[in-house]
């Protein structure tokens, strides 16, 4: 698979496209961040998972998940559709192959909302273009807090999350980036900071040595030397 052969231009500057992975335990904040960073970067095209997790009552089929059986996630998987998968919660999770080829070939940037085992996976697999951020809650307590709050799963299901948390967070030390959401604004502040730097990184911009060629000979020849 050619995942390495994103590019965009901004500027008139081609750069190669990043493969945003956030990661975190449930209730820390990072949907609201994807969502932010889908609303404000058009530059973005969020990859849409297949789950076969039940839906949440606010949930919409094809744009938060694609909700599926078990047998066609399996059949999925079998027929390496899927770009990773894993079982998180007790439910299968996947990043269906397709539509991160189609978005990557067109030079956009990829964001992934998926967990450290499917982090994993994509660093194994695409290295150079993958971009990992963990965002970590300020304590348990508030983790609890916000999993309860969003009162959408049931009081086993929370209790389930709770208890997967702590393993999910022993993971952040294998991820590029650490957030930790005090405060929503801030960690994305943070985010926003991270892409930014991330696409001005030189190995992302193989346009500008041209680019950057041409200023030297301009200068050059306005010294006349
Ligand atoms: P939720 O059920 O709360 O939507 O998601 C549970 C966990 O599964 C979250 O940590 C989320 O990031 C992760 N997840 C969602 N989609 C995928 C996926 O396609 N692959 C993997 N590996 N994890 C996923």
């Amino acid at each position: 698979m050619t995942l390495s052969a994103a590019k965009t231009s901004h500027a008139g500057i081609e750069r190669r496209g990043i493969m945003l992975i956030l990661s975190s335990p449930s209730g820390a904040g990072k949907s609201t961040i994807a969502q932010r960073l889908l609303e404000t970067d058009e530059r973005f095209s969020l990859s849409v998972s297949v789950t076969t997790r039940d839906r949440r009552p606010s949930e919409i089929e094809g744009r938060h998940y694609h909700f599926i059986g078990r047998d066609e996630f399996v059949q999925l998987r079998e027929a390496d559709a899927l770009l990773e998968s894993a079982e998180v919660h007790g439910n299968l999770y996947g990043t269906p192959r397709a539509p991160v080829e189609a978005a990557m070939q067109a030079g956009r940037d990829m964001l992934f909302d998926i967990d450290w085992q499917g982090a994993e996976q994509m660093q194994a697999k695409a290295k150079a273009d993958i971009v990992s951020v963990f965002i970590l809650p300020p304590t348990m307590a508030e983790l609890q807090k916000r999993l309860t709050r969003r009162a959408e799963d049931s009081s086993g299901t929370i209790e389930k999350r709770l208890r997967n948390a702590r393993q999910e967070i022993a993971r952040w030390v294998d991820y590029d980036y650490v957030v930790v959401n005090y405060d929503l604004e801030q960690a994305f502040a943070e985010v926003q900071a991270i892409v930014a730097a991330e696409r001005l990184r030189c190995a992302r911009r193989p346009g500008l040595r041209h680019f950057a060629g041409s200023l030297i000979e301009q200068k050059l020849a306005g010294l006349d030397v």
